[in-house]
């Protein structure tokens, strides 16, 4: 039996009624056209605790509509950098100002730590402060050496309109790394979250109100990706598809988008190795695998499911994984304490499982966990923190996208092994290297085939880096300057200077 401190007494309050989340389209709040609704259940507390409209092609044509009107009328992407700052700069305010509303909602729908929550929600607001700094830094190049008469200019203008399809795990923070860097770029948006966390998006059609976006420029409609996410990425009035969620859905909407040529850009999942080597600080590589493979219970694209480890300290090193694993706060994910909440479904849990029950009859070791987890007055939708041994490479454990508190453990006897493990994969989002060798490290960094690689620590993020993967892990960047230009079209200007240009058709 594992010994887990669960936390259930000195909660944060509950919410008296459930939120209601309506669409956002052209500035005002609507009703689904039918009435239709979808209720979310709190994976942690069993009760509704959001009640969400439920979009149609009609909800999402207008959404599309509005954005197009916005886009061609100019009252967005004709403002200067400065002006678009101050109204991004202003959004980042109310953010801050309203983080404990906006966290509260996204613990009780996503099941993850309010101390987490709030960390996400008001922390995006650093998110918006960066994407206004780069409306006003956005510049292009300018050419004058092709000629004394030539003068060459490459302008960035914004794409237009914008899909973004956002998932369950980081609603806000995911949005934030998408939005504020679309708006910045001048263009217009039409947004769908996860039907299983719509409120906090739909919060933030409040607070683009108020801090003065004309309307039209952001939407928000809500909904399935059937019928609302495949409009959005079909359309003919859609310029560009960004989304985040599973490979299998990117892959999707890759297709879908490919009729019309629109960009899409995708953040996808990953299987995310950290090597330890056995000069490591191993005490702190240790703590940074267990922060890597429990944060968000797993359920993180960056999650650190898999480690390699070299034989020669591989003993040691798990059983210090499995004695932190022991002390790390599983449970309800109201109280402040909480460093680990809830599974988002039951399915998603009984998936979780699965993956452990095969490789536990494929022969690899449960060395802990492996199995539910019932918090005390709250119910069953939790899953034990999990270490399993014996792992090898040809496992599905070690190749799939677990998405729960589950680490698989592999190992190696040299560097080249070390790294034909960790590009042995058809994701490559991220990756980490534990050493105090600066030339390991270095020589990590260069064959990993990964979007971000960390040396001596894990999923430290900053807004100036960009962020995405390599393979199936995705395309195009998020976040950063990188992030920033994908929302921008290139045009090239070409002006000749004085009555320099020779005539073509001889005249005589
Ligand atoms: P999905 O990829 O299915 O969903 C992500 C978003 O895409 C949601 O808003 C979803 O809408 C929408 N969507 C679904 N189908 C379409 C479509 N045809 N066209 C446009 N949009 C669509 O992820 P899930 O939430 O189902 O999670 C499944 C698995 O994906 C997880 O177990 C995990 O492995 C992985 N995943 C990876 C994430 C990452 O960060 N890389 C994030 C989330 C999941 P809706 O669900 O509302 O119908």
């Amino acid at each position: 039996m594992l010994d887990l401190t669960i936390q259930t007494d000195q909660t944060v309050a509950m919410p008296e009624a459930p939120y209601v989340a309506r669409h956002f389209i052209d500035g005002q709040y609507h009703d689904s056209a039918d009435g239709r609704t979808s209720d979310r259940v709190s994976p942690s507390h069993g009760i509704v605790v959001s009640r969400a409209a439920l979009g149609t092609a009609s909800e999402t044509g207008a959404a599309i509509a509005a954005a197009r009107r916005a886009f061609d009328d100019g009252c967005w992407s004709d403002l200067s950098g400065k002006e678009r700052a101050i109204v991004l700069n202003r959004v980042a305010d109310l953010i801050e100002a309203n983080e404990e509303r906006l966290a509260v909602i996204e613990t009780l729908e996503s099941g993850k730590p309010i101390s987490q929550a709030r960390g996400e929600c008001g922390g995006a607001a650093d998110l918006w402060r960066y994407a206004a700094s780069l409306a006003r830094a956005s510049h292009g190049d300018s050419h004058n050496t092709l000629g004394t008469d030539i003068l060459g200019v490459v302008l960035k203008e914004p794409i237009g309109v914008v899909s973004i399809i956002t998932p369950w795990n980081f609603p806000f923070w995911i949005l934030s790394q998408k939005l504020p860097f679309a708006l910045a770029a001048g263009c217009t948006c039409v947004v769908k979250p996860s039907e299983m966390t719509p409120s906090t998006t739909a919060m933030l059609g409040e607070l683009l109100n108020e801090a003065g976006l004309p309307a039209g420029v952001c939407n928000i409609v809500l909904g399935h990706g059937d019928p609302v996410g495949s409009l959005m990425t079909t359309h003919k009035d859609v310029d560009m598809v960004s989304f985040t969620g599973s490979t299998a859905v990117g892959k999707l909407i890759t297709k879908s988008a490919g009729d019309s040529l629109k960009k899409v850009a995708l953040e996808l999942g990953g299987k995310n190795p950290q090597v330890i080597f056995p000069d490591a600080d191993l005490e702190s590589a240790a703590d940074a695998v267990t922060f890597g493979v429990y944060f968000n219970v797993g359920q993180c694209c960056n999650s650190s499911s898999r480690i390699i480890v070299h034989e020669d300290i591989a003993d040691a090193f798990v059983e210090r994984v499995v004695a932190l694993s022991r002390q790390v706060v599983f449970g309800n994910p109201m109280h402040p304490d909480t460093q680990v909440g809830a599974i988002v479904t039951a399915d998603h849990q009984q998936k979780i499982d699965g993956y452990v029950r095969a490789a536990r009859d494929q022969g690899a070791e449960v060395m802990l966990g492996g199995g539910m987890m019932e918090v005390p007055g709250l119910g069953q939708q939790f899953y034990q923190p999990t270490v399993v041994r014996g792992v090898t490479p040809e496992m599905e454990i070690a190749r799939a996208e677990v998405f729960g508190p589950v680490l698989s453990v592999l190992t190696f006897r040299d560097f080249d092994e070390a790294v034909a493990l960790v590009n042995d994969s058809a994701y490559g989002l991220s990756a980490g290297v534990w050493s105090e060798d600066v030339h390991t490290c270095l020589s990590f960094c260069r064959k990993a085939q990964a979007g971000t690689v960390w040396t001596n620590t894990w999923m430290d993020g900053f807004p100036e880096l960009a962020f995405g993967g390599m393979k199936e892990s995705g395309q195009g960047r998020e976040i950063g300057r990188y992030g920033f230009e994908e929302f921008l079209e290139v045009k090239s200007l070409v002006m000749r200077i004085g009555r320099s240009r020779a005539p073509w058709v001889k005249t005589g």
